[in-house]
């Protein structure tokens, strides 16, 4: 198997070529080709020479990934799953708002990360995403979106919020984030992207220096050490007191405010204590607090708290002088807990019949679900 052109930074292609003793600018050329003018077929590109497009053709998979299946919300969220070389599928969720259009895109595989409230948690971790491989969902999509979608849908934004831990996978997230951002290529902006990540400190401090500087989302969930654990067994190793002193070595102005994911499972995380303790641990004028209401699956041991309650935590918050917004449910009628679709597709083993036919009756039987 051929690799992935889509795991070449430009600075890898201009290093390849001048290797070959061919010209070095023709990366430039070529991203142009592959990111802006969308046209992944070599043999079509005018201004590149035979010998670099017979190296590029010899040398690398073009192939982008196989959408297995799609579904539409009456919301406008899209959701994909994704099939890649090796037979692995993972989700990927076009998620409109206002300006916006923003992909939830996965980082692995499943996840070892084992956070209790978690659908992808149950899967375990299969493997890392090659960073074409979380390039490739935003190339998929959006060519699927330009080729099915007859008003045109571009993607905006980006948030590494899909499936698997970002930061677990170091190495090819920020590749990948590099690909994104580069203005020779799709020259996504560094506001546009955001990483949410669990907590895995060792990996926070070397993000601190050694990450492109894209928006930062913690999933905190508790500011109380025990429930964070019982929540989040990583918060065994890392506990608040490590994760904190570790974000505090984020550059904040290039990152801006960090977003801290809450969310909301009753009678576990949303009582008076966990306000104190919230507020105790945040300091209000670095932090935007993103409340989520627990989005219960088949088989979750936990309950999203009532209406009232989210809105009595959402008020004690503004209170406070925060900065806090509920996170909206999307796509709560395509299987829209992370990791869900992937599962029930799963189960019946339908990777060689391609195509929608039977999956949308499985979502019918699990509309209560919801996308985070
Ligand atoms: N692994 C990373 C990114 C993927 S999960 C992380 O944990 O941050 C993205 C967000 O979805 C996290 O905030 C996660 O806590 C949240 N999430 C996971 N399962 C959920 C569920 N059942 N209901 C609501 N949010 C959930
Ligand atoms: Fe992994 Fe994030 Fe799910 Fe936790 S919430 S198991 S870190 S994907």
């Amino acid at each position: 198997m051929k690799p992935s052109f889509f795991d070449l930074t430009h600075d890898e292609l201009k290093a390849l070529l001048t290797e070959k003793g061919m010209s070095g600018f023709g990366a430039a050329q070529i991203f142009d080709w592959v990111y802006k003018k969308w046209n992944f077929n070599p043999e079509e590109w005018t201004n590149v020479s035979n010998k670099t497009k017979e190296l590029l053709l010899n040398e690398y998979d073009f192939s982008l990934l196989k959408v297995v299946w799609h579904g539409l919300s009456k919301d406008g969220t899209r959701k994909f799953l994704v099939k890649m070389n090796d037979g692995q599928t993972v989700e990927t969720v076009a998620i409109p708002a206002r300006d916006r259009l923003t992909l939830c895109v996965s980082s692995q595989v499943g996840c070892a990360v084992g956070c209790t409230f978690c659908h992808t948690a149950t899967q375990g971790l299969k493997r890392h995403l090659k960073a074409s491989e979380v390039v490739l969902q935003y190339i998929t999509v959006q060519k699927w979106l330009m080729d099915n979608v007859h008003v045109e849908e571009k993607l905006t934004n980006i948030v590494y919020m899909g499936q698997g831990e970002p930061l677990h996978n170091f190495n090819n997230m920020k590749k990948a984030t590099e690909i994104f951002l580069t203005q020779k290529g799709l020259g996504l902006g560094q506001r546009r992207i955001t990483l949410s990540t669990s907590g895995l400190v060792p990996a926070i401090e070397k993000m601190a220096v050694d990450f492109p500087p894209v928006n930062i989302a913690l999933s905190l969930h508790s500011a109380r050490n025990d429930v964070r654990t019982e929540l989040m067994p990583i918060n065994k190793v890392y506990d608040l007191e490590r994760l904190f002193k570790a974000i505090k070595q984020i550059p904040l102005k290039a990152h801006r405010r960090i977003t801290y994911e809450y969310l909301l499972i009753e009678g576990m995380n949303d009582g008076p204590e966990d306000v104190e303790a919230l507020a105790n641990l945040l300091n209000s004028k670095e932090s935007k607090i993103n409340l989520i209401p627990f989005n219960e699956f088949p088989g979750s041991k936990y309950k999203r708290p009532t209406e009232q309650k989210v809105m009595w935590f959402l008020d004690q918050m503004i209170k406070r002088g925060y900065t806090c917004t509920i996170r909206t449910t999307k796509g709560s009628d395509i299987l829209a807990a992370c990791g869900q679709l992937k599962s029930e597709y799963d189960k019946l083993n339908l990777w060689e019949k391609d195509g929608p036919a039977v999956i949308p009756s499985i979502a019918s039987t699990v509309l209560q679900n919801q996308v985070r």
